[in-house]
């Protein structure tokens, strides 16, 4: 692999508002411990992150969220959420969390920071560890995710890179980001993830490619219970060179969810950290500026294990690995090494199963290029919504979109607003 120039966005107050994240509490400092005990900081670029205005955040985020994030002041430990809170997605899975408006823009700050370390050139490679929620919607928190720094970063460099490859490793479906981009065809979203009844959240089948003018450019390979290193290694090498041949980004987006780490306790995956490393040297190798990014990982030192060796493995140097005594060194036991610790579980997905998904996408992959329909006007779009959410009454995105647009009815936002992020 060739060296590149790595910038790691990094502070601390970045690390402690992340360690605020109610679903991983604490995690940021594991993390940023073990990278230092190894003394990758030395090596690394290491930029401040800048804070995200509430202008930023409202690139992507709509008025009325943004403005409740910022409504969000002290929360009590027995606080109950109340209608208004749920109508934001803040409740079961997105507890409040007291200075809310500080906390997402820390983190959206940061992977914008990333993202123009990119387009101002200081950097190939770009890594934020406490980035990377996908699930977070225009107008509401879901899976964990209060803010898309992920949208937000990507439209930061789309003031330089036009076509953008975003790509999703994490167990989950990265449906946050493929819902913005839905109708686009300069944002490309690939995902690999679990896909089975009853699994968070139930999109990213292999027939949910984009709609109208972005038909195509999404792309999800579903794959079963307790994928493998083999096989995450084998559906990815057949599917990305396709895609990055046909699509031709100018840059790539990364979000290594540590959740599909073996023994990960959201997750149902057996990866190790060999799998992710294969995905992202073949990511590397193509030679064009990567955004990296965390999300979810659950199992504290396992994250921790994978960002650390993901985090050398761009810098090109390797790791002892047993790991260095520091702060965190008593939770890495009983072995204390940089070993994620494999599963016997068998993996459910069959070579059948893999050719079968790979024949569909690859034919998918044919829409790219194809020239796309007349843009639509505003007036069809929204009959296009609208029959799309008779299809789709599941997919709450289209709920939003339609909910919206009846409240913009009588508000002050213009029709033209719901839709400026998704030209
Ligand atoms: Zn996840």
């Amino acid at each position: 692999m060739i060296s590149k120039r790595v910038s790691y966005i990094c502070d601390d107050n970045l690390i402690n508002q992340c360690n605020r994240l109610p679903a991983v509490a604490g995690r940021a400092s594991m993390v940023h411990k073990l990278i230092d005990s190894y003394g990758l900081t030395k090596s690394l670029k290491i930029v401040r992150p800048t804070f995200a205005s509430y202008h930023d955040l409202r690139k992507f985020h709509s008025e009325l969220y943004v403005d409740y994030l910022k409504s969000i002041k002290e929360i009590d430990d027995d606080y109950m959420a109340n209608a208004e809170d749920e109508e934001h997605g803040i409740g079961y899975d997105c507890p409040p969390v007291s200075n809310m408006f500080d906390l997402v823009s820390t983190i959206a700050g940061a992977s914008i920071t990333a993202a123009r370390c990119l387009v101002f050139g200081i950097a190939d490679v770009a890594i934020n560890w406490c980035g990377g929620w996908h699930h977070a919607q225009r107008f509401a928190a879901d899976g964990f995710c209060y803010i898309n720094d992920i949208v937000l970063a990507i439209e930061t460099l789309q003031q330089k890179f036009h076509n953008i490859l975003y790509i999703d490793l994490d167990i989950h479906h990265g449906n946050g980001v493929q819902d913005a981009y839905n109708l686009s065809k300069s944002v490309f979203t690939l995902s690999f993830h679990k896909y089975e009844p009853g699994f968070y959240p139930g999109t990213g089948g292999l027939d949910d490619i984009g709609l109208l003018s972005g038909k195509g450019y999404s792309c999800n390979f579903p794959l079963h219970a307790w994928y493998s290193d083999e096989t995450i290694d084998y559906a990815f090498g057949q599917i990305f060179p396709d895609v990055f041949k046909k699509f031709k980004p100018d840059a790539i987006v990364v979000q290594c969810g540590a959740d599909a780490l073996a023994h990960d306790p959201q997750g149902g995956a057996k990866l190790t950290t060999h799998g992710y490393h294969s995905c992202l040297t073949k990511i590397i190798d193509m030679d064009k500026p990567v955004l990296v990014l965390g999300g979810g990982g659950y199992k504290f030192p396992n994250a921790a294990r994978l960002w650390t060796s993901l985090t050398a493995l761009l810098l090109g140097v390797s790791l002892d690995e047993n790991i260095p005594e520091h702060d965190y060194w008593t939770q890495y036991g009983p072995d204390y090494t940089l070993v994620v610790e494999p599963m016997l579980t068998k993996d459910t997905n069959k070579k059948d199963y893999l050719d079968q998904c790979i024949n569909i996408i690859k034919e998918n992959l044919n829409y790219i290029n194809i020239k796309p329909l007349e843009a639509p006007t505003l007036k069809e779009k929204k009959n296009d919504l609208e029959s799309c959410d008779k299809k789709a009454q599941t997919d709450s995105i289209f709920k939003r979109f339609k909910s919206n647009l009846t409240k913009n009815q009588n508000n002050d936002m213009t029709q033209l607003d719901v839709y400026e992020f998704l030209e």
